[in-house]
């Protein structure tokens, strides 16, 4: 899509996947919203359209943009060597490692992947996380659709720790008293948000946006709004 052809059909059309706090994630009011989401907000404001989200599975977000469902994923995504294969991914605008949540009452304090050997740990189907436990062998890796999935799996202990982000693992760790950080795996990603493979005129839109609020003090501001 063009950006004569977005502005003409009247809506950005952004893919997310509304579990990972504070990108996105369902509020009380059933709405979507969150650091990702207001980002997106801003993309549709400058081109002067509404913003339509799409929630999807992460795994299903790249398919997606390949078949041109939707404009734009914005999903806290890592700028991975293999995707960059099949999307094109904006400057990077977040850094992120891996966290390993385990039960506060479970005594079990893994340190480092490889304690996790022997032991069922969830996490999102497709994402990183997923990727840096299915490397090492002998973990049984659960894989879910949701975060809330595996995190009900976690409290109902029927896994032993989630291995997800450390910003979406930080939020729900201060959202369920239950759950706590064991340990932070320094995976040194970074977020990017992906467009359909060769759109150069909607990258260098979401580029320039990225610049501008980073410029102006809006990115700032969503920094304070979002992670405090
Ligand atoms: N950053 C991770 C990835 O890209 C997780 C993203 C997510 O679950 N939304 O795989």
């Amino acid at each position: 899509q063009t950006l004569t052809q977005i502005k003409q059909r009247g809506k950005l059309i952004v893919g997310t996947e509304p579990t990972f706090p504070p990108f996105e994630f369902v509020d009380e009011k059933n709405q979507v919203v969150g650091f990702d989401i207001d980002i997106a907000m801003e993309l549709a404001k400058r081109l002067g359209v509404k913003l339509e989200i799409v929630s999807l599975p992460f795994d299903s977000l790249i398919p997606a943009l390949q078949q041109g469902k939707i404009d734009l994923a914005i999903a806290g995504m890592t700028i991975t060597k293999e995707r960059a294969k099949v999307v094109d991914f904006s400057k990077p605008y977040f850094e992120a490692n891996q966290a390993i949540v385990v039960r506060k009452d479970s005594k079990f304090e893994p340190k480092k992947l490889e304690d996790l050997v022997g032991q069922k740990v969830a996490v999102q189907l497709g994402t990183t996380g997923d990727l840096v436990v299915s490397d090492i062998t002998g973990i049984n890796v659960v894989r879910f659709q949701k975060f809330t999935d595996a995190f009900l799996e976690l409290q109902n202990g029927r896994v032993d720790a989630v291995v997800l982000d450390e910003a979406p693992a930080k939020a729900y760790v201060k959202k369920f008293s239950k759950f706590s950080i064991s340990s932070i795996v320094d995976t040194g990603e970074t977020y990017g948000i992906a467009v359909k493979k060769g759109n150069k005129e909607l990258l260098n839109f979401v580029n320039q946006t990225l610049d501008i609020m980073k410029g102006s003090g809006q990115y700032n501001k969503l920094l304070q709004k979002w992670f405090e």
